[in-house]
């Protein structure tokens, strides 16, 4: 689950990490409520769930309170398009509005974990306020990464390592020490799988502060981070992923390609995903199905993928051990008999009850297509998606 900027920030300074003071409004109304605390310039930031706001206009300095509310007019009520939402952009419900720092330099920290060491990883690098994807590609020596014992914390020779490759003045080490101890307290205390501040701003009169800050809460932590949960704002969520959570599948992630697929087992999605694009295709979502063995929820998953506007063909490949392929069969024979999905399908069932899945396949007299092999399933799904 990601947070908006406000949220992250909040967390943030409770965890002595310096963020600039700034309020949240929802509406346009909301404004004169604060119009006597404002002071300009100020800055304009749209809370959407993507980086990138400010190239795509979604960030500007206003100097006047008439220039504030023009800005926070065209953007409330709208939807933000950057490079990271796709074309449908995200809803702007609200503006965070922020005094404007006096910028001297811009950092980039981040905090996540790193899968090959089970720890948790600083990446910090003087090139801040930019794409760090871009900085790794073009000047990969301008990242470092630091790991951190789980058992001990940060420790002070690390604050100094990622101070001297930040190239910082050494007035400013004591507070990147409280900085980088907050940072990883609020990491550990949120169950964060990601936090990261770009830029991590120097100002003119030495005060290191959070210009912009992300932060990702590891979604298998919901049970114990119910307040983190609360607080969760849907309106930034795809709502074909949302449905499939609602319906117990957990394992549902939108694609950008045309061919739906219905899986069971994580290892067997990410396979049949290789072999679409092998045979020249493209993925339109990553569907594991987990051990389904109620009908109901291979409908409602199928229900998920035929509705997906983007979905022109649906490979359905099922390797079944504990999930039974009859019990899949027969959620497809009801979803295509309740008219939940009209593109031709491709079935290939092996495993556990395989004789009596096909059986159920041949008496509905639905048409669809079956494979034999999981090869020939891909490549008869990519021909049907560019009929
Ligand atoms: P992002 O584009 O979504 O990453 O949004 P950011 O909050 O990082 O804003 C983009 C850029 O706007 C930053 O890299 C800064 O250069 C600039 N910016 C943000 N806040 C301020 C501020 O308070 N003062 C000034 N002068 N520039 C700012
Ligand atoms: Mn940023």
């Amino acid at each position: 689950m990601k947070l908006h900027e406000y949220q992250a920030k909040e967390i943030l300074s409770h965890n002595n990490v310096k963020v600039p003071r700034g309020h949240t409004i929802f509406n346009i109304s909301d404004i004169d409520k604060i119009k006597s605390q404002l002071q300009f310039p100020v800055v304009v930031k749209a809370q959407v769930h993507s980086g990138a706001r400010g190239k795509a206009g979604g960030v500007k300095v206003t100097h006047s309170f008439d220039e504030t509310i023009d800005y926070a007019n065209s953007l409330l009520g709208q939807k933000l398009v950057t490079h990271q939402t796709g074309d449908k952009g995200l809803p702007i419900n609200s503006l965070l509005i922020e005094e404007a720092i006096d910028i001297d330099k811009e950092y980039y920290i981040a905090l996540t974990i790193d899968g090959s060491l089970s720890r948790p990883v600083f990446i910090s690098s003087p090139e801040g306020g930019m794409d760090i994807e871009a900085v790794a590609e073009q000047n990969p020596q301008a990242i470092l990464k630091t790991s951190i014992n789980p058992s001990i914390g940060i420790m002070s020779f690390q604050v100094r390592e990622i101070g001297a490759h930040l190239n910082l003045e050494d007035e400013l080490l004591t507070q990147l020490q409280s900085i980088l101890t907050g940072l990883y307290d609020a990491f550990v205390k949120n169950d964060a799988s990601l936090i990261e501040i770009n830029p991590l701003v120097a100002t003119k009169d030495k005060q290191l502060s959070a210009a912009d800050t992300k932060f990702s809460i590891d979604d298998s932590s919901s049970f114990r981070q119910e307040n983190i949960f609360n607080i969760r704002d849907k309106t930034q969520e795809d709502d074909l992923e949302l449905e499939a959570e609602s319906n117990g599948i957990q394992n549902y992630i939108k694609l950008e390609g045309n061919i739906g697929c219905l899986v069971n087992g994580a290892g067997l999605a990410m396979a049949t995903m290789d072999a679409i694009k092998f045979s020249g295709g493209e993925p339109a979502n990553f569907l594991d199905i987990g051990t389904a063995n109620n009908p109901e929820s291979v409908v409602a998953a199928l229900k998920i993928i035929g509705s997906d506007p983007d979905v022109k063909a649906i490979f359905i490949n099922i390797f079944g051990g504990l999930a039974r392929t009859d019990i899949i069969a027969e959620g497809f024979v009801q979803a295509k008999k309740n008219g939940l999905i009209n593109q031709s399908t491709v079935i290939r069932l092996a495993g556990t009850n395989v004789e009596d899945g096909k059986k159920i396949l041949i008496e509905s007299g639905i048409e669809y297509k079956l494979a034999d092999g999981f090869a020939e399933g891909a490549s008869l799904a990519v021909k049907a998606s560019k009929n």
